[in-house]
């Protein structure tokens, strides 16, 4: 979480590419932004809270530190928001995590003047004090940063030099014609230059006329290698759409289509999950809920047994892991800290690793032994909508694989591509509901088997986008407590595709009309339980891609009813990489 953008070279216009840089990765955190450049020998710093602007003034400097802040310690205020000072306004700091032991350290800053209640600040104090006995920048951020407990990345400047150093957090650095620049999320770079450089955890980058990069423990430097990374410029602008969302939710179809035409990783990863000892899928949020999709896929379509967890559960039940586990791990930013941390775990017991990831260069793509890019293009939208499709379909593909039925696979998964089309096309048929329910105050999706994933993916997008209480759950359950919820006129959905959870769900739609819900059925036949029905042509073991993509259409439709901005749901950020 927290966008980090520094940049130094010769050219005066680090400020403005500052600038662009957080406005391509604000999804990572947009409680308050802040823009520090050195400006005849002063730094100026210009923050404010909420969103950034849409235009930045033009300010001339060769050097800038930026950040678009996703609180943890400290409310959302202009004191708050990054770059933070040192007591002279000599060293600026932009930082990424949590210094977890920051009470401790701050202790020792008595005679410092603090402006702020973050964690961050007392970084900038405690490298005041090492700077100001040594006046050498690398060793005073080394040895400051050495002393952090927790995941973190921190980039401070002196207007001549940029250090930064990282442990947990991201950090990528890009050549340009005349400098370099550094960003939590590659996205920001990529418009400038395709020379990268992912930094590892525990190594330093020092920027100034010259770059090196040192390992922090041993000091010893590392040979500097760019790598060249292709970008598809057009999955990250809005083009003529108005929100990413609707954007990324249109491109599905082309998303399945090219899962289908880059499916060599995939082949290699089904022949692991077929002969390893255990399968472990784990993913959070959306993610886990294509892994849990997995299970009933795995099960049903390949008669194999593959196991479960939320990333940040599974550190607590990985005891049983040996080095013939395999071990899948789901995420769309390849930064889930929560998945991360499990798969380190993991890795030490020497399981093998797959990441499924949209990702390239990210810490789980760097960390697998098979990496599966989802392809799925830049996901702007902070609610995941073509990455979880792009998890669907692997994991549909992966079962049908392993059951020796890839033909199988590929034919459910381009039904279901067309249907997506199908769906957006008769997207006004959901005006109504919409206009129907944008007032209530809870909403529940149930499903059965394969669709239970679903219900829980559509609640999901439903409280992001809107809002409104949401909740998803496996439909016999209901009568196990959630029942006592309903009343009239509360609207559940309830997913009933032409498979043999299909008279069961129905009977829990009629349990829940008795006690006056608003009935809205998905599937493909209409059922006088219902009362409301969208039509969703049966793609069998695919239908959960066009059942979900129902879902994402109504919380993007409700969240416009409702005037909230569906690309960035309050509270949240894109790429959760504290604990
Ligand atoms: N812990 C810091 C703060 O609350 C950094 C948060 C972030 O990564 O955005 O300001």
């Amino acid at each position: 979480m927290c966008g980090i953008f520094a940049v130094i070279g010769t050219s005066n216009n680090a400020p403005q590419l500052t600038f662009k840089g957080l406005s391509d990765i604000e999804y990572r955190g947009y409680d308050s932004w802040g823009i520090c450049f050195s400006s005849d020998d002063l730094f100026k710093t210009i923050k404010n809270i909420g969103f950034l602007p849409k235009t930045f003034p033009e300010q001339l400097s060769q050097v800038s530190l930026g950040h678009t802040r996703w609180a943890t310690h400290g409310g959302v205020t202009i004191a708050n928001a990054h770059p933070h000072s040192d007591c002279n306004n000599e060293l600026i700091l932009v930082h990424n995590g949590i210094i977890e032991n920051y009470l401790e350290l701050k202790a020792g800053l008595r005679k410092h003047l603090l402006k702020s209640e973050t964690d961050s600040e007392i970084a900038i104090h405690l490298i005041e004090d090492e700077y100001s006995k040594s006046k050498d920048l690398s060793s005073s951020v080394s040895k400051v940063f050495s002393k952090f407990d927790g995941l973190n990345a921190i980039v401070v400047t002196n207007g001549t030099k940029i250090v930064a150093c990282k442990k947990g957090s991201p950090l990528v650095l890009g050549k340009l014609t005349d400098g370099y620049c550094l960003a939590s999320d590659p996205n920001a770079l990529l418009p400038l230059t395709d020379k990268l450089i992912f930094i590892e955890d525990n190594q330093m980058v020092v920027l100034n006329d010259k770059l090196t990069i040192s390992d922090l423990k041993t000091k010893k430097e590392i040979q500097v290698k760019f790598t060249k990374v292709i970008w598809d410029y057009a999955s990250s602008t809005l083009q003529n759409y108005e929100y990413f969302m609707e954007k990324e939710i249109n491109e599905q179809p082309k998303v399945i289509e090219t899962i289908l035409n880059n499916s060599a990783v995939a082949e290699k990863i089904a022949k692991e999950i077929k002969s390893a000892f255990g399968t472990y899928f784990i993913g959070c949020g959306t993610a886990a809920y294509a892994c849990l999709a997995g299970t009933y896929l795995f099960s049903k379509f390949a008669k194999k047994h593959v196991n479960f967890s939320i990333g940040s559960e599974f550190n607590y039940i990985e005891d049983y892991l040996t080095p013939k586990s395999l071990v899948v791990a789901v995420s769309q930013s390849g930064e889930t800290i929560d998945t991360i941390e499990p798969v380190n775990a993991a890795k030490a017991k020497k399981c093998k690793i797959v990441a499924m990831t949209n990702t390239l260069g990210s810490t789980l793509y760097r960390t697998a032994d098979y990496k599966l890019l989802l392809n799925a293009g830049v996901e702007k939208a902070v609610a995941s909508t073509k990455a979880f499709i792009a998890m669907l379909s692997e994991m549909i593909l992966l079962t049908f694989m392993v059951a020796g039925k890839k033909q199988a696979g590929v034919e459910v998964l381009k039904k279901s591509a067309l249907e997506i089309k199908n769906i957006l096309k008769n997207a006004n048929l959901l005006d109504e509901l919409v206009n129907k329910i944008a007032k209530q105050e809870h909403i529940f999706c149930l499903g059965r088997g394969l669709s239970y994933p679903v219900a829980l993916e559509s609640a999901l997008k439903i409280k992001e986008t809107t809002y409104i209480h949401a909740e998803g759950y496996a439909a016999g359950e209901l009568k196990h407590g959630p029942l006592a919820l309903i009343t009239k006129g509360t609207p559940v959905i309830v997913y009933v595709p032409n498979d043999e959870t299909r008279d069961s769900i129905l009977a829990n739609a009629k349990e829940v009309q008795a006690r006056g819900a608003y009935v809205i059925g998905v599937g493909p036949d209409n059922n006088p339980v219902f009362d409301f029905f969208f039509k969703v042509k049966d793609c069998g073991a695919s239908s959960v891609i066009p059942h979900t993509v129902f879902a994402q259409v109504l919380a993007y439709k409700l969240a416009l009813k409702k005037g909230l901005n569906p690309d960035k749901p309050r509270n949240l950020a894109k790429s959760v990489v504290v604990r």
